[in-house]
């Protein structure tokens, strides 16, 4: 049966479209399309700018442009001697003609008949005279005449892959089957979308793929986000509803001794240490659940305003769970939280119980024991802070009365309703219970105050803007390759007084296998070659995790002089004598994970420096890097951060923990409107839409989550 256009559906396979054979329909397997939907969700990526029309007489060199003109003479010349095969033509109107030319395409010669009118864009370049290289093309038949323009004279669509699918083919195709976009599935209810301005999704589609002005097209980007984001936002007012009518755990708070507790500390709180730890007691007192976020730059010490937060739970009875990211920072979390917590008392003048639940370790007061025995201690409340990673959330953890979640690094998590849905994970067992828990989630990376309110409504924010005093500042150089050994004699110099350094290899793109590797011969070299005297330790992320404890055992202990490690080390460690870091291959890393890899180091009293060494030396010009080398503030480099990566990798699928499909869409604007449109619709008793394909994919999000 021959294909026809005709009998062609939104569901249809790619294969049934005319003009698809075995290689474009593989082509297009290879980009996750198999359905004509599929295709009509494949949009552009950006868009040339043809619209501006000129008669060719008044072409103005260094202008992109477009001109309307017959082909007076077109001719082909095949490289020879090195040089490219061409064709060249040249164009008139009725005020003037203008050659155009173009390289390594021989077969538009026949595509552009001597006669033929023809529509040309691009930029006038000039050669001897002026000139349009490598334009884009348009014979002028009945669609053109009726300005249904492809190729030229409008803002034109550029795809992705356009090496495998070629542009031509794919706006031909595209408008080919765009009649489909009729019978998508509009979730959002008509009224809906135009109380909030919407257009519908048929209308976005179309627009997406042949817009006539940018405003067509940043709407129509808003409302395929919004359309993105919904069943996110339908899966948090599922959640919403579980939690409704549970308050949290009033809990007063006990100053004197507290007073008394802080008098045991090493160290004085800052005051916005202080203020942070106000703000979280008055929360507790005041009986409401508690959602807070604890921002404050790498090192500027979070981890004491959980301590002490938690402290106030164990002391009413209750119990904390605190999440990292990594079993090593949840192994220092829990030795921290028991040599400062070792002598105080919970609500039945007992020693405070901590345990450490991780896939390596099960552990309760610094003794092991089976990780059925602790879940059993977890049940019965005995233990009254229980620190862990990942494996908390896995399998069916109960607690007595959970009374406060702590994640730390939360951004490792997701930005913000992945976390408000941790929690409620974390209580899945005890979904009976009356209370909701307390929320604090801590992270350095700092969301932008109005993207954390438009996730999540009612989210309170405490900042650290103090860091700890007598600190100095990092001083951050960039070391061009010949003065490496500069870098290396420091390092001895720092050993030689006691202090310690790491040496950060750089992020193997490919397999996990190579960054093994190569951080292994980093490694020999180091020890063999530059450091034969010093005791180096190295740390990946595939180590077994007991063999990894031992080696941070090691180095907290100053056992180890110098740390060699891939960017595990990136997050949450605290070794207060490391006063020297080197990362090789820096600006393979991301401006947030460098400011991380940076604050491993300078947290203590002494000058500290962090070297960064570049694969070839020009690189070290990336502006990351320099930004990087001239501050310390995590705040500035997260907004530089933003503005080169752009807001839309915020909601990639590493960081939100969710999968939109149009990431680069996403806008505090298209955030909002979706949180709105969520309420509205959840808020509606019509039964037939929550058994609709939204309902569906927001049930799927929340069985995502559970299943990670
Ligand atoms: P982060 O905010 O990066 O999690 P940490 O909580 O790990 O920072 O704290 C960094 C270091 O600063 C730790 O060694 C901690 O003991 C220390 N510290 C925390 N608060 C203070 C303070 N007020 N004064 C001095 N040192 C502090
Ligand atoms: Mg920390």
């Amino acid at each position: 049966m021959p294909k026809s256009i005709d009998t062609i559906t939104i569901n249809s396979n790619i294969e049934m479209l005319p003009l698809v054979g075995s290689t474009l329909a593989k082509a297009f397997h290879g980009i996750s399309v198999r359905t004509v939907a599929d295709l009509l969700f494949y949009f552009p990526t950006r868009y040339m700018d043809y619209r501006k029309t000129v008669e060719i007489g008044a072409a103005v060199e260094g202008e992109t442009i477009t001109i309307i003109g017959k082909i007076k003479s077109i001719s082909s010349s095949f490289g020879f001697r090195g040089r490219m095969p061409y064709t060249s033509a040249v164009i008139e109107d009725g005020t003037g003609k203008i050659q155009a030319i173009w390289f390594n395409q021989s077969y538009i010669g026949k595509q552009l008949p001597i006669g033929a009118d023809v529509i040309l864009s691009g930029k006038v370049g000039r050669y001897k005279q002026l000139q349009l290289t490598n334009p884009a093309y348009e014979l002028i038949d009945a669609e053109v005449a009726k300005g249904n323009n492809l190729h030229t004279g409008r803002l034109v669509p550029i795809y992705r892959r356009g090496d495998l699918l070629p542009l031509r083919t794919m706006r031909r195709l595209i408008r080919s089957c765009l009649h489909t976009a009729d019978e998508l599935d509009d979730y959002i209810p008509k009224k809906v979308a135009q109380s909030q301005q919407l257009m519908s999704i048929t209308e976005a589609v179309e627009i997406l793929h042949f817009p006539e002005t940018e405003e067509q097209i940043n709407a129509a980007r808003l409302r395929i986000a919004v359309d993105d984001i919904l069943p996110q936002q339908i899966a948090i007012e599922l959640k919403k509803e579980v939690s409704l009518g549970k308050s949290g755990f009033a809990i007063p708070t006990n100053v004197a001794r507290l007073k008394k507790f802080l008098a045991t500390l090493p160290f004085q709180l800052t005051p916005s240490q202080k203020r942070a730890v106000w703000d979280i007691f008055q929360d507790f007192e005041s009986g409401k659940t508690m959602n807070r976020l604890l921002q404050g730059d790498v090192g500027s010490g979070k981890t004491i305003v959980a301590l002490l937060s938690s402290l106030q739970i164990a002391q009413a009875g209750l119990q904390t769970a605190l999440l990292a990211p990594t079993e090593i920072l949840a192994k220092q979390h829990f030795e921290t939280f028991q040599t400062l917590l070792e002598n105080e008392f919970d609500a039945h003048h007992k020693p405070i119980t901590i345990a450490l639940y991780t896939r390596t370790f099960a552990i309760i007061n610094g003794k092991e024991v089976t990780k059925t025995e602790l879940q059993r201690q977890l049940a019965l409340g005995v233990i009254a802070i229980c620190i862990g990673t990942h494996a908390l959330l896995q399998g069916t953890i109960e607690f007595k009365n959970l009374a406060l979640v702590i994640i730390d690094e939360q951004h490792r998590f997701g930005v913000g309703q992945r976390s408000f849905l941790l929690v409620d994970e974390v209580i899945k067992e005890s979904r009976s219970a009356k209370k909701q828990p307390h929320l604090l989630s801590m992270s350095a990376t700092p969301i932008p105050r109005t993207l954390a309110m438009s996730i999540y409504a009612d989210l309170d924010v405490s900042t650290l803007s103090h860091v700890p005093t007598g600190r100095k500042p990092i001083v951050t150089t960039i070391v061009p390759e010949s003065q490496r050994e500069h870098a290396y004699a420091y390092i001895r110099t720092e050993v030689s007084q006691g202090h310690q350094a790491f040496i950060v290899t750089p992020r193997v793109e490919d397999t996990d296998k190579s960054e093994v590797r190569s951080v292994k011969k980093e490694f020999e070299r180091l020890q063999k070659i530059v450091f034969p005297k010093l005791r180096l330790g190295l740390l990946y992320g595939k180590m077994k995790g007991t063999d990894k404890d031992s080696i941070m055992a090691d180095l907290a202990a100053g056992k180890l002089d110098i740390l060699v490690a891939t960017s595990v080390i990136e997050i949450g460690i605290d070794i207060p004598l490391a006063t020297a870091i080197i990362i090789e291959g820096s600006e393979r890393f991301g401006l947030a994970q460098l400011h991380q890899l940076r604050g491993r180091i300078g947290r203590n009293s002494f000058e500290s420096r962090c070297f960064l060494f570049t694969t070839e030396d020009s690189h070290q010009e990336t502006k990351r890097l320099q930004a990087l080398s001239k501050t310390n503030d995590g705040f500035a480099l997260a907004a530089l951060d933003l503005e080169e990566r752009g807001f839309g990798d915020l909601f990639g699928k590493q960081q939100s923990g969710f999968m939109f499909r149009f990431p680069h869409f996403i806008t505090v604007k298209a955030l909002t409107i979706a949180r709105d449109i969520a309420q509205i619709i959840h808020g509606s008793v019509n039964k037939k839409v929550k058994k609709s394909r939204l309902y569906t994919l927001a049930q799927e999000y929340l069985t995502d989550i559970h299943n990670e």
